[in-house]
């Protein structure tokens, strides 16, 4: 056998995991590699008669815990490569919350952005029809993630529900309408505050005051800064794609979300400062929230990180040899599988509605929710006090060893 090369920052945690678990080459190589990975092409008819020819892709990762389970993705970067790491990465995020689903992901290399409503359903109705015999409420249940939105998961659904008649289950983060969960839409950046609150005690300290940056205001990292403002942080730093603001006082975030439903970004908020987007990530706060995409925190930039903590709201933003820099100076990584994992957390939650045919009202979700997320920290965090070692290898060995667990025990 030869020994599976390491290609992304997942893989080179994941091996880091293996070793010190004392695991050997075939069990990391049987973790790494995915079940089965399908590239697909989806040739658009766009609105002015051209024809564009898309990759749509959907890596299901493990299986040995329940149903793959992750997001699609629409974005120019999107690749085989990419949703590999991307699937990997929620096999252990299922698995470090507990929660009987394995990991997958997938998407198309589309800019949404540049295409019209019609080109956007037309071309995710073209997925469903190619990739429909692989996903299933008990095969592979896709959810929103970069790019993509409740909007896109009402199309999978109706799609796969023409040939396969009413399947509400087949994909989360739906709207209400078609059979999606109360607390989905904010599910993701309220599990970023509830595991921060966490590692807030572990210090011995609160989250009022505190100062926060936060890189995004998409579906996580708004979410997370009104849920931030509710504990009392003082929100110093917010950017999107499109612009960066700064104000040492901390900002309104109501006014923001007002300002961003007008305005489209949060540049040209009032009393804000404008700032270059990379200079967002070197803010001097106490909490830096990465809430876009990944690798943004790296070998280049890490020097100028000043905040205290970092924290993944994003899938992968900061890199291996970053994160090396960072734990070397002190700063604490909280990490991505455990930081972000209320969004499939709630996902679970729809799936199991849509099985039994009920609907919870916003308390019940959001009760089970802190009590996933609460648990899954505190297991973290005394993995961190037990074995002296950092946030990210606490977690990546628990979640290492439930997966190692369930392919071992279910037997080859
Ligand atoms: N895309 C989200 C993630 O990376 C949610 C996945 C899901 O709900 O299945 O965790």
């Amino acid at each position: 056998m030869k020994t599976p090369t390491i290609k992304t920052t997942h893989d080179a945690f994941l091996k880091a995991a293996c070793d010190e678990l004392g695991y050997d080459e075939i069990t990391f190589e049987l973790l790494l590699t995915a079940s089965r990975e399908m590239r697909i092409e989806l040739p658009l008819r766009k609105d002015d008669g051209s024809v564009v020819v898309y990759n749509g892709y959907r890596i299901q990762h493990h299986n040995a815990r329940g149903p793959y389970k992750g997001g699609l993705r629409f974005h120019p970067s999107i690749n085989a490569e990419e949703s590999r790491g991307l699937a990997c990465l929620m096999t252990l995020k299922t698995a470090l919350v507990d929660i009987p689903l394995g990991g997958a992901k997938g998407g198309i290399d589309c800019d949404p952005l540049t295409l019209s409503p019609r080109e956007l359903e037309t071309l995710t109705r073209k997925f469903v029809q190619k990739i429909h015999r692989e996903i299933g409420p008990s095969l592979d249940i896709p959810a929103p993630d970069v790019g993509t939105n409740a909007q896109i998961m009402a199309w999978i659904q109706d799609e796969y529900s023409k040939i396969y008649g009413y399947s509400p289950a087949v994909v989360t983060g739906k709207p209400l309408a078609t059979g999606g969960s109360q607390g989905r839409e904010d599910a993701t950046g309220l599990g970023v505050s509830i595991v921060m609150e966490e590692f807030a005690k572990h210090l011995d300290e609160s989250l009022l005051d505190k100062t926060v940056a936060i890189q995004g205001f998409g579906n996580v990292g708004k979410f997370a800064a009104l849920a931030l403002a509710d504990k009392g942080m003082r929100i110093i730093g917010l950017s999107d794609v499109r612009g960066a603001i700064t104000n040492s006082h901390g900002f309104d975030i109501q006014q923001v979300v007002q300002h961003v439903n007008k305005a489209g970004t949060v540049a040209g908020m009032e009393h804000a400062e404008p700032i270059d987007g990379a200079a967002l990530l070197e803010l001097d706060c106490d909490y830096l929230i990465p809430a876009a995409l990944g690798g943004v925190i790296h070998k280049e930039n890490v020097e100028r990180v000043r905040a205290r903590v970092v924290v993944e709201a994003a899938n992968g933003p900061v890199t291996h040899a970053a994160e090396e820099v960072l734990t070397n100076r002190g700063v604490y990584v909280l990490p991505d599988i455990l930081v972000n994992a209320g969004g499939v957390t709630v996902s679970y939650y729809e799936w199991v509605q849509n099985l039994q045919h009920m609907s919870w009202d916003l308390d019940a979700v959001r009760d089970r929710l802190r009590e996933t997320l609460v648990t899954a920290s505190q297991r973290v965090l005394s993995e961190v006090t037990s074995s002296q070692c950092s946030l990210r290898k606490a977690a990546y060995r628990i979640a290492t060893e439930r997966v190692k667990d369930a392919l071992f025990t279910a037997g080859f």
